[in-house]
């Protein structure tokens, strides 16, 4: 999607530009902490995780297994599927009655607002003995016309959620919510896709620094008050998530979001210069440490290492594509800019997000669609704004 390096390199100086000042106040702010609550001040790489986890839990007192409480499963699934019926019209219904590789395996069909079925997915959800870890959406038939017929796309919505306890439902940490919306936000590119060549059907054939923005930008509605409200209810008291402990996470959402953007872009200008060795040629660690004092604010050991680890680019496919990660959060969140413009459920943005990103897959160049969709092509602006790095 993004045309050429020159791009890119722009693109991830920008948001360090943007970032950099918040991140070193983030750290500082870090290092206060430490010595006023724990006396230190020798702090070495290795205890950062650890003293930032400390202090979030000291700022936003979040428990997550509290919030569980306020996450039945079902009642997540079917606000997710009110949501997509507001933005795009489309009725989820669940089909029973038939044989599947497993009893929790659920199956659903995903019908337009004239009525035409459009695709289907399965659900399976628990984890298990056996079963490969994490969530992710996987195809398991691609639209294509045969003849005059069409053979709907079929999609897997896989994850490794704890399954009912005998008395008490499946209940969903938020961090989970987000997952699944994540992950259905993969699924609708899979299933609502018009294309009819299976190559470029769905999420096939679509620019890898795009393919993360249908799910990234589903993300975003987990973190929207009017849904979360409704699709929380308290396991025992039925009540919904109190809108003080909503206000609690969201606040939440964002700490540290600037060392994690610089560690994020760290990565990612490391990776696109590697692939950069025309005009100088120095060894890779050389090269990392570069990058490490241009970009980060924490401090490194001289031994490090990193390099040898970074299975995402020597061993991953994300050789001079990890900007990718990036990439996509900028669209993702310019483009729920746009339903935050014009009304976070406003079913003509819907409408326009559904025929021009959703329907499209790699049928199209895919920032001519985005074009398409927003009118102009992305900014980082809606990004640093959603981490809380603009004021
Ligand atoms: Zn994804």
């Amino acid at each position: 999607m993004a045309k050429d390096p020159k791009e890119v390199m722009d693109f991830l100086d920008n948001l360090l530009h943007a970032s950099k000042k918040y991140g070193e106040q983030e750290y500082k702010d870090l290092l206060d902490f430490i010595k006023q609550d724990y006396g230190v001040t020798k702090v070495n790489p290795w205890d950062i995780a650890y003293y930032s986890e400390k202090l979030k839990m000291k700022k936003f007192n979040i428990s997550d297994e509290l919030l569980r409480e306020y996450f039945p499963e079902d009642k997540v699934l079917s606000g997710m599927f009110n949501l997509v019926n507001k933005l795009y019209g489309m009725q989820i219904k669940e089909v029973t009655g038939f044989d599947t590789w497993h009893q929790d395996v659920r199956f659903f069909e995903v019908w337009d607002a004239d009525n035409n079925l459009r695709g289907k997915f399965y659900t399976d959800l628990y984890a298990r003995p056996g079963k490969r870890s994490g969530a992710w959406m996987a195809d398991c038939m691609d639209r294509m016309l045969k003849g005059d017929k069409v053979q709907h796309p079929v999609a897997f919505l896989v994850a490794n959620f704890s399954k009912p306890a005998k008395d008490k439902p499946a209940t969903l940490t938020h961090d989970e919510v987000v997952t699944i919306f994540h992950e259905f936000g993969h699924t609708l590119h899979h299933v609502l896709t018009k294309a009819n060549n299976p190559s470029v059907a769905g999420t096939n054939g679509v620019s890898w620094d795009a393919v993360e923005l249908p799910s990234q930008f589903m993300e975003n509605f987990a973190w929207e008050w009017d849904v979360v409200r409704d699709m929380s209810e308290n396991v025992k008291t039925k009540e919904h998530l109190p809108k003080a402990m909503f206000d609690q996470l969201k606040a939440s959402k964002n700490f540290q979001s600037a060392l994690f953007m610089l560690r994020q872009l760290e990565f990612g200008i490391f990776d696109f210069k590697l692939h950069d060795q025309t005009k100088v040629s120095k060894p890779v660690l050389e090269v990392y440490k570069d990058v490490r004092s241009e970009v980060a604010v924490t401090p490194i050991i001289k031994e490090t290492r990193f390099p040898n680890s970074f299975g995402h680019i020597f061993e991953g496919g994300y050789a001079a594509g990890y900007y990718g990660y990036k990439w996509a959060e900028v669209l993702s969140s310019d483009a729920y800019a746009m339903f935050e413009e014009t009304g976070v459920f406003n079913p003509n943005t819907g409408e326009k997000f559904l025929h021009n990103i959703l329907e499209k897959g790699g049928s199209e160049e895919a920032m001519d669609l985005y074009v398409k969709f927003r009118g102009r092509k992305p900014t980082i602006d809606a990004l640093l704004r959603h981490s809380g790095l603009k004021s």
